[in-house]
């Protein structure tokens, strides 16, 4: 079987013993002679791997008693909508720190919703990073500060939480269960699954309790948070094969250290890139500054784009794939997520050391 290193931003690699464990039990699930995609999400069988995930997900951040574990649909681009609509009433603001892309998109969905704004641009086209505490300009009025822990796109992560006197909100879809969180200062985190945490089609939302309430009447059920925690995310039909697959990548993720080993891997894999890089004489081109630089999604240039199109060709033709940038930014991307080995890094690392040699 080929398996080749997979640096997809997302959708993207998962570990292979997940795939065929998950292909063994497809058709058979539990003995019942059906899958677990075939049943009621009402049944036996899947309240069980439901319940799993929920806890375990819990389990895995040491979540405080009083947050609740959401699995929606509709990935991170709902929640761009769910969060401003639950949280923002008539007279509270939402202040977005906009470090890229995402954040962007965040902020706009939230104007449709209530009064928010930007806390922080990044100044273009700089350096990319990510806000020191002293530059977020809060107003009286705000609710909570959005933050996108890590910009997959630009490359770019948060090395600490901001310190800030309102509650914190974050994307965390490129780094969720990456690194710890500190949940004292946060009232909402959220993130797609289907880049750390397994395929896609669900969205993993940790909410503290008392934010439930605050929701304003005229939401559709959907939208309401409180609707799916009184409902431990059964209100409808949950996404079966994305949790279910969820679970399994959740309980690798326990097995194999949980979150302070994942953050520490990241730390190692992203560094075997970040070095090639510093000691290239220029030849490889971080954009994000050296504090921010993210420990998922390493993005580089090459000096031109022949020589970028021929560093693809031969990192394709040894088995390491999709490392082109976002078509909106270009250059290359290595995403290293919780799945990715050490292996992939390492090997990519030694094909750009040999690479720049031969070319630089
Ligand atoms: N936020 C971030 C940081 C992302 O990387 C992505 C997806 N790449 C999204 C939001 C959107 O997520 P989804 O496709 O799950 O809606």
């Amino acid at each position: 079987m080929a398996r080749v290193y997979n640096f997809s931003a997302g959708p993207s690699t998962l570990p292979v013993e997940i795939l065929e464990e998950t292909q063994k039990e497809l058709v058979d699930f539990d003995g019942q002679g059906m899958s677990l995609l075939e049943m009621s999400h009402r049944g036996k069988q899947y309240e069980a791997v439901h319940g799993e995930v929920l806890a375990l997900a819990r389990e895995l951040v040491d979540l405080p008693d009083d947050f609740d574990v959401l699995l929606l649909q509709g990935g991170a681009t709902l929640q761009f909508t769910m969060v401003p609509a639950n949280l923002l009433g008539e007279r509270r603001a939402g202040a977005y720190a906009v470090t890229g892309s995402w954040a962007k998109k965040a902020l706009a969905d939230a104007r449709h919703y209530g009064d928010a704004y930007a806390a922080w641009e990044a100044p273009e086209p700089a350096v990319l990073r990510t806000p020191r505490d002293e530059e977020l300009s809060l107003r009286p009025d705000t609710r909570y500060l959005h933050i996108t822990s890590n910009e997959t796109i630009e490359g770019i992560r948060y090395p600490d939480w901001p310190d800030v006197d309102v509650p914190l909100v974050a994307d965390m879809s490129s780094d969720f269960l990456s690194r710890p969180i500190e949940w004292s200062r946060f009232d909402l985190a959220y993130g797609g699954a289907q880049k750390n945490l397994g395929p896609a089609g669900v969205a993993l939302v940790y909410v503290r309790r008392r934010v439930l309430a605050q929701a304003p009447n005229a939401l559709g059920a959907y939208l309401r948070y409180a609707v799916h925690a009184d409902k431990d995310s059964l209100y409808n039909t949950p996404a079966v094969f994305a949790v279910w697959m969820m679970g399994k990548v959740l309980r690798w993720l326990r097995d194999h250290g949980g979150v302070r080993a994942m953050a520490e891997a990241a730390q190692r894999k992203s560094a075997a890139l970040y070095t090639v890089i510093d000691e290239s004489d220029g030849f490889y081109d971080c954009p994000a500054e050296p504090r921010c630089r993210s420990h998922m999604n390493v993005v580089f240039r090459l000096p031109d784009d022949e020589l970028q199109e021929r560093f693809l060709a031969e990192a394709a033709a040894a088995e390491l794939v999709n490392l082109k940038g976002h078509r909106s930014v270009g250059g290359c991307r290595a995403s290293l997520y919780n799945a990715m080995p050490q292996e992939g890094a390492d090997r990519l690392a030694e094909l750009m050391r040999d690479f720049a040699k031969r070319a630089g």
